[in-house]
């Protein structure tokens, strides 16, 4: 099949969080548009798993080793990428972590730290060091994970609420830093999706899915697809005008 014909053919994408879940399903997304996509993880296994379905698929993929919390990993991942590649037009900024269930008082000071370091330093460094990528062909779309826990509080979830309230603030600063340089910048916030992450959070079990699944007045969790799709939407020129959103997908959860 030539690859020519396809949307999104000659652009590429970056992913963060793309060994599983959401930012697996949006890299074969980005990858069946016809973009070539850099896959970045710490989580090699699952990385190198992705990497083969995107070729399976009939698409291109780079395998980036990157803790996004660590700067000078995020920037060797992103020159791998100019390398490789010569350009980048889409980044994905969705590597994340949960919270263990806990009230405020009980949350450990390096839990914190570290939810903060991944779900939110890790957004601003990967932005940091993509917009000069795009800014030298003239721009380009960012799409930044936040979650229902970024528009509303969740009991013992303090500190994944204020990293997810936190990516949406990070998101609307950026979008205004950039509207008049051809970026776009958004965050999409998912209700509870089917991922490994949901499944450590609920414990796997039928009654653990079923007390999650009592939270979404559509009845069921959403697949990591039906992010994925938004995520493309927000990349496209369907969305031209869309410009520091926080795009909400999630079932009706926090409707
Ligand atoms: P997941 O755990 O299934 O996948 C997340 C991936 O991020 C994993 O492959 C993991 O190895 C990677 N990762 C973790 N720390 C990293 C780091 N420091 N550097 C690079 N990669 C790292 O999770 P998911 O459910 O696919 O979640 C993806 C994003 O969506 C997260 O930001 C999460 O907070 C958010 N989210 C998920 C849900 C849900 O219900 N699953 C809901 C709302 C928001």
């Amino acid at each position: 099949m030539s690859g020519n014909s396809k949307p999104l053919s000659g652009r590429v994408a970056f992913v963060t969080g793309a060994a599983a879940g959401i930012g697996r399903a949006t890299a074969l997304a980005f990858a069946r548009e016809g973009a070539a996509v850099a896959v970045a993880d710490v989580a090699e296994e699952g990385l190198g798993e992705t990497v083969r379905m995107v070729e399976q698929a009939g698409g291109r993929a780079l395998a980036l080793r990157c803790d996004v919390a660590r700067e000078e990993e995020v920037k060797a991942a992103l020159d791998k990428v100019a390398e490789t590649f010569g350009r980048l037009d889409f980044a994905f900024n969705n590597a994340g972590v949960e919270q263990p269930v806990a009230p405020l008082a009980d949350l450990t000071a390096e839990a914190w730290d570290r939810i903060a370091a991944i779900n939110l330093r890790g957004v601003f460094l990967c932005m940091k060091h993509e917009i000069p990528l795009m800014l030298r062909h003239g721009g380009g779309a960012i799409v930044n994970t936040s979650s229902g826990a970024g528009v509303k509080g969740f009991a013992g979830q303090a500190a994944y609420c204020a990293a997810k309230w936190g990516v949406i603030g990070l998101t609307k600063a950026a979008a205004l830093d950039y509207a008049k340089s051809g970026i776009r910048v958004n965050a999409v916030c998912p209700g509870i999706i089917e991922t490994p992450m949901m499944d450590r959070f609920s414990g796997g079990t039928p009654e653990g899915r079923a007390r999650v699944i009592a939270q979404e007045p559509v009845g069921r969790m959403g697949r990591p697809e039906e992010i994925a799709a938004a995520v493309l939407w927000l990349c496209s020129d369907a969305a031209t005008f869309t410009v520091g959103a926080a795009l909400v997908v999630d079932g009706g959860q926090t409707a």
